[in-house]
């Protein structure tokens, strides 16, 4: 698509639009091409008229929260990027209830109740994600996931329709959900918490924190775990076992301390970091005859799909 493409939306919503946006400065892996256009609505009803503007200029648009779990192509993405912002940064809490727009950092919000004294987000305090992100991924840690925690989410349809689904309406299973599925977009999210006492709550995530910052690489730009574990084991063991630990491509290596995260180690690319994806599965494929699947969505064009599970939807530009 040329930027003339974009006339008309640029002119009706130029106030919150930038164009070739390096998608690369937007995800903590620091990898990505520009963006045609990149759009940061800053509430319901503005995001609402961008969507239902879009399909009538037949532009297709693609929802991005902080950028922590997302590979995007070196030839970035033709169409709109949509990064919620403004109001939806908000939350309230009414008695044990916790009132969350997408935007909002989940380690906010995470470490926002605990000083409220209302336990339950205290596993999302070592993700850096958006709420918006962690609720379509069903983001988890330390055994626990959103949907333990989730009462209901509001959310916007792919032609601009405001619906709220339960919990049990959202089909969560392991990283994953119908939010995903459908690409509705979520715009905020209630969650029950349950009284608990602060100092508490903080010696345990300080001792999660230490964990973490002792087994995964947090001072290199990532994107977490890249595979997702299959039924009984963990990818990082079958990584490691495979002898693929430290293994690098370009600029992208196979982190020396957690075989399941891939490290950028300067100015790595989409591509070496898909090939590494791809030779982890095709080794792990050979030795084990386990197939595994990425967690980390794709989004624009890539040669390699990520296989049946990850596979690149085009049509929508991430991967499911
Ligand atoms: C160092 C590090 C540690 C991590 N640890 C964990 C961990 O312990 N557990 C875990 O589960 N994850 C972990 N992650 C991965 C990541 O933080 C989570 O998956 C997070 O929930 C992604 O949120 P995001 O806002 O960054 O989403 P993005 O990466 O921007 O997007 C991810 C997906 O969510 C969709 N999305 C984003 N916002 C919305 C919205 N408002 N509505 C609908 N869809 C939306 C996108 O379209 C995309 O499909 C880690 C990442 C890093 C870098």
């Amino acid at each position: 698509m040329s930027v003339d493409q974009y006339a008309q939306l640029y002119d009706q919503f130029k106030d919150i639009m930038t164009l070739n946006e390096p998608m690369a400065d937007h995800t903590t892996w620091r990898i990505g091409g520009p963006a045609d256009v990149f759009a940061r609505p800053q509430t319901i009803d503005q995001l609402q008229e961008l969507i239902i503007a879009a399909k009538r200029e037949q532009v297709p648009f693609y929802l991005i929260g902080k950028g922590s779990n997302l590979l995007i192509s070196d030839e970035g993405i033709r169409g709109i990027v949509i990064q919620l912002n403004g109001q939806f940064e908000r939350m309230t809490f009414n008695d044990d209830q916790l009132l969350v727009y997408a935007a909002k950092g989940m380690v906010a919000a995470a470490y926002n109740a605990m000083a409220h004294g209302l336990s339950g987000l205290e596993f999302a305090t070592g993700i850096p994600g958006s709420i918006g992100g962690a609720v379509a991924m069903n983001a988890g840690a330390h055994g626990r996931e959103i949907r333990d925690v989730l009462t209901y989410a509001d959310l916007l349809t792919r032609d601009g329709e405001r619906i709220r689904l339960s919990k049990e309406e959202l089909g969560f299973s392991y990283r994953h959900s119908l939010i995903k599925e459908n690409g509705w977009i979520v715009l905020s999210a209630s969650f029950r918490l349950e009284p608990g006492d602060a100092q508490a709550m903080q010696e345990t995530a300080k001792s999660w924190a230490r964990r973490r910052s002792a087994t995964q690489p947090l001072s290199l730009p990532s994107c977490g775990s890249v595979f997702r574990n299959p039924q009984g084991d963990f990818a990082a063991r079958l990584i490691e076992a495979a002898g693929l630990k430290g293994k690098r491509i370009g600029m992208a290596q196979i982190s020396e301390k957690h075989a399941n995260f891939i490290v950028n180690l300067g100015d790595a690319k989409a591509s070496e970091v898909a090939a590494l994806i791809q030779l982890v599965r095709e080794t792990i494929a050979e030795r084990e005859g386990i197939l595994l699947y990425p967690e980390v969505k794709m989004m624009g064009d890539f040669e390699y799909g990520g296989g049946a599970d990850g596979q690149i939807d085009r049509a929508r530009g991430t991967s499911s």
